[in-house]
C-alpha cells in the first residue's frame, strides 16, 4: 500500500476533512506524476490521488462554490459559500 505523502515524508494518518479550529472544509492540492489536482479529503485517504504524490497541500476552501475533487468530481464545500442564511 502506498501512502500519500507531504513534501518528501510518507504520511500514514488520515488528512482532515475540516479545519481546527474553525471548521472550515478543506480540499487539497495535490501534485503527482499524474498531473496537478484539487482533491477532496476522502480522495486522499483513500490514495485516489494519483501516483507518486510529490506533494499534497491542505487548503481552506473559503468561498469557491464552484470548487469540485478533480477524481471523483464531487462538490467541494465552501465556508461561505451558497448555505449561507
Ligand atoms: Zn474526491
Amino acid at each position: 500500500m502506498k501512502f500519500v505523502k507531504f513534501g518528501s515524508k510518507p504520511r500514514r494518518e488520515p488528512v482532515e476533512h475540516y479545519a481546527f479550529p474553525g471548521g472550515y472544509p478543506l480540499f487539497y492540492y495535490v501534485r503527482s506524476d499524474d498531473g496537478h489536482l484539487h482533491c477532496c479529503p476522502s480522495c486522499v485517504n483513500q490514495n485516489r490521488v494519483g501516483t507518486n504524490v510529490a506533494s499534497c497541500e491542505g487548503h481552506i476552501n473559503y468561498e469557491d462554490e464552484t470548487l469540485t475533487c478533480d477524481v471523483c468530481e464531487k462538490k467541494i464545500e465552501s465556508a461561505y459559500g451558497e448555505d449561507n442564511e
